[in-house]
């Protein structure tokens, strides 16, 4: 079973992804966490995205998918938790051919839907606990529109699909997980 949590910056699909990861036995592939990964282990790819990660600006298409093909066909998993990923339209239709291939597919996208505000107030609290250089306040909002231009029509090419779930972003932890577990039956 594999799963997209989606969402704006700030709205929690990284929490709750690890807790389905708990759940689930399953695996999380966090495209944010990869990324910060090649920055701290100074790579090629690292050196070449840290600009724009640090500006809230959006890492190249190529790159990400890239590294996605590469966790999916080495993990050999077969019950993914895609957080952060897809963020593009191009992205999406990359992750539908990647899952094809080897005869899997999305099986529920979570929505995670938050306002502008409750993701500022989030994000700043996020750069006090995790130092996320991204996490400033000019980035934020940067980040925001980001998605509002380039990600939120990817809701567009999954509001339809069976598995798509809307949910109030802006609710505790826990209970968002409630709501999560009552659709998933854990
Ligand atoms: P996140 O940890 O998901 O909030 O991602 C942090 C940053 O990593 C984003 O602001 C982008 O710069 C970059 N990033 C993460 N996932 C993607 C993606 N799927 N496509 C492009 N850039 C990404």
């Amino acid at each position: 079973m594999n799963i997209i949590i989606f969402g704006p910056p700030g709205a929690g699909k990284g929490t709750q992804a690890k807790i389905l990861v708990r759940k689930l036995n399953s695996f999380q592939i966090s495209t944010g966490d990869m990324l910060r990964d090649e920055i701290k282990k100074d790579t090629d790819i690292g050196k070449k995205i840290l600009n724009n990660m640090d500006d809230g600006k959006f890492v190249d298409d190529e790159i990400v998918n890239k590294l996605l093909e590469k966790i999916i066909y080495d993990s050999k998993k077969t019950k993914l938790i895609f957080d952060g990923y897809p963020r593009t339209i191009n992205q999406a239709k990359n992750l539908n051919i990647l899952l094809n291939k080897s005869n899997q597919k999305i099986d529920y996208i979570f929505f995670l839907n938050v306002s502008k505000k409750v993701i500022i107030e989030r994000i700043e609290k996020r750069k006090i606990l995790e130092k996320r250089t991204d996490d400033d306040a000019a980035t934020i909002l940067r980040r925001y529109d980001i998605y509002m231009k380039e990600t939120k029509p990817v809701l567009d090419f999954y509001s339809s699909h069976k598995g798509f779930h809307e949910i109030d972003g802006s609710l505790g932890i826990d209970e968002i997980t409630l709501k999560i577990g009552a659709i998933l039956n854990v």
